[in-house]
């Protein structure tokens, strides 16, 4: 997701130029679970022979920033959305001011607690990994705070994306690399966040990389690099590209 969210768990930090609202979030304020990616990668299912798709959650099969929209309206703020960012596309309004950090990091918490189960899934994203499911292996890989694993698996399962959760912390390059290894045919790796794709592309260069931007107001100001990692925003035609870039016949 964008970058503010990602300094949530630490490292989502950066994708490219920090910013003093990026630092500040980076600097544990979100005070995070001991990262249980190892686990989970060893618990997660990969057919060593079969293709692999690593995908990530937030702004790719889950439409994150409408959730954190909605939730934040009662408490009196609306959304333009402006830049690549999240709380400083809130604006209070009752003055226009932008959300201030300390309140949006509060609601920030409050809504992976409470209502992160319900945001909606991204259109064509279940048909897309399902379709895709029978030939290839599905993980999701997602930064998010460690107290929202059981939500977001639940959300997962009651969206149609019965598949093995990775819960990271950091840049995914070392994780990806971790999954990839697991099997001997090609993988993909899907992300909206530039940094995570660079991460991918350092650690695990042999892996395809797409980026996606669910939320159609973001897209125009999401940091990318399309020579390097393909950029698809729809998922009936990322699935496709996926689709080639795994060397599967079509269905
Ligand atoms: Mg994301």
């Amino acid at each position: 997701m964008f970058r503010d969210y990602d300094s949530v768990s630490r490292g989502f930090i950066l994708a490219c130029r920090p910013n003093i609202l990026k630092l500040r979030l980076a600097g544990g304020i979100f005070q995070l679970k001991p990262d249980p990616t190892p686990h989970d990668i060893a618990e997660a299912h990969v057919n060593p022979t079969a293709p692999l798709l690593i995908v990530d959650v937030d702004e790719v099969l889950a439409l994150f920033m409408r959730g954190f929209e909605r939730f934040v309206a009662p408490y009196g703020y609306e959304m333009r959305i402006t830049r690549f960012a999240l709380f400083q596309n809130i604006y209070r309004l009752a003055d226009g001011e932008v959300m201030d950090l300390d309140l949006g990091r509060e609601l920030f918490n409050r809504f992976f607690e409470e209502e992160v189960a319900h945001i909606e899934a991204t259109p064509g994203a279940c048909a897309a990994l399902g379709g895709l499911a029978g030939r290839a292996s599905i993980v999701v890989l997602t930064n998010a705070p460690g107290h929202c694993r059981e939500p977001r698996a639940r959300w997962l399962a009651r969206n149609g994306f019965p598949y093995p959760l990775v819960i990271n912390s950091g840049p995914k390059g070392p994780a990806v690399a971790a999954l990839a290894a697991r099997t001997r045919a090609p993988v993909a790796f899907v992300d909206d966040l530039l940094s995570n794709l660079e991460s991918v592309a350092a650690d695990a260069p042999d892996v395809r990389r797409f980026q996606h931007v669910a939320d159609a107001r973001l897209r125009p100001f999401a940091p990318g690099d399309p020579e390097r990692h393909h950029r698809v925003d729809d998922w009936p035609a990322l699935a496709e590209a996926i689709r080639l870039s795994l060397g599967l016949p079509p269905e």
